[in-house]
């Protein structure tokens, strides 16, 4: 599970999944630059690694604009001369129910959600393809794989995800470069501490393993999935969930 010596990009880094992915990476040896919206967490995040010893940056990044992924790509190729790890981790919610559910509502999480993780993954794949060798993760939701009442922008974003990657993994296979996806279940950050009790309550009864994950859970998955031992793992999602949905 070593990825030292590699230069990682994990976007919404700046905090929950995001800050321990970025974390995680950072303690198993890679160079790891933090994208987020808010530039004042991405700093503070980034500020860790490099006290791990590591190099890093942060950088104010809407993942929805793509010429701002463009101009970080660049930025991050001409400051730490390679881009070997992408995870695509920005991602917001805006629920309710269809009938009620705005098309800003609609357009905001498939833009921030999907489009994000394409506009990146393009970004950073003229770098990646240079260097044949690539790790791109996504990250999905259990919800993308179940769906979810009064989530349909958000499942849709998901499942699009993993259509997403499958297609990338496809493109890019020959050029060393795979392309796997990660769906957490419910995961105790700041997007689950909005839950009412009862609303936690009835998901600890549907999760086998009979509680929430952390964010390391799910930053394990993303450790392997970018390191070489997954080096023969490509198209694949990798349920994180308690046993909440079984494929
Ligand atoms: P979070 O809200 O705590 O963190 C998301 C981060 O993304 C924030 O730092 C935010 O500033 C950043 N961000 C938002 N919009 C952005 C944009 N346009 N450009 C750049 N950065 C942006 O969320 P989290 O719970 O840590 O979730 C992280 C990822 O994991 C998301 O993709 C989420 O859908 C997914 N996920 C979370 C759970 C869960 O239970 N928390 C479950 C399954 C999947």
């Amino acid at each position: 599970m070593n990825v030292s010596g590699r230069v990682a990009i994990v976007t919404g880094g700046g905090q929950g999944i995001g800050k321990a992915i970025v974390e995680k990476l950072g303690s198993y040896g890679a160079d790891v630059v933090v994208v987020d919206v808010n530039l004042e967490k991405a700093q503070a995040v980034s500020d860790s690694i490099k006290q791990m010893g590591r190099r890093s940056m942060a950088l104010k990044v809407d993942v929805t604009n793509l010429k701002e992924c463009e101009a970080m790509a660049e930025a991050v190729f001409k400051e730490m001369e390679a881009i070997h790890i992408v995870v695509n981790n920005a991602g917001i919610t805006r629920d309710g129910l269809i009938l009620r559910m705005t098309e800003e509502d609609w357009d905001a999480v498939i833009n921030v959600n999907l489009k994000g993780a394409f506009n990146c993954t393009k970004s950073a794949l003229k770098y990646m393809t240079k260097a044949r060798w690539g790790r791109i993760v996504n990250i999905a939701s259990v919800v993308g794989v179940m769906g979810n009442a009064g989530q349909a922008n958000y499942a849709a974003s998901k499942a699009g995800l993993i259509g997403l990657t499958k297609s990338i993994a496809r493109e890019f296979a020959t050029r060393n470069i795979t392309c796997n996806a990660v769906a957490p279940g419910f995961i105790e950050t700041a997007m689950t501490e909005a839950l009412s009790d009862k609303v936690k309550e009835d998901l600890m009864a549907k999760i086998p393993l009979g509680r929430l994950g952390g964010s390391s859970d799910v930053a394990n998955g993303v450790l392997f999935l970018a390191s070489n031992a997954a080096g023969y793992i490509t198209g694949h999602t990798l349920n994180i969930n308690g046993g909440m949905a079984m494929q």
